[in-house]
């Protein structure tokens, strides 16, 4: 198996890692309820897509009834 030739030093290590760190999404506010959402994707808060509503969003007191 191939070894690496030397060993990696911690500042070089901790240098390479410093471009991992992950990113969280991006999120836009919602145009009719103003809740954070990820763009081009249907709101869950509302339901609402591009002015209209594309999504009847059900939540548990409204679905007993
Ligand atoms: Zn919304």
């Amino acid at each position: 198996m191939a070894e690496p030739k030397k060993k990696r030093s911690q500042s070089r290590k901790g240098k390479h890692r410093s471009h991992q760190a992950l990113s969280g999404p991006t999120l836009m506010l919602c145009p009719s309820c103003k809740s954070p959402k990820a763009s081009h994707r249907v709101c869950p808060t509302c339901g609402m897509y591009n002015g209209r509503q594309a999504v009847v969003i059900t939540t548990k007191k409204n679905k007993k009834q």
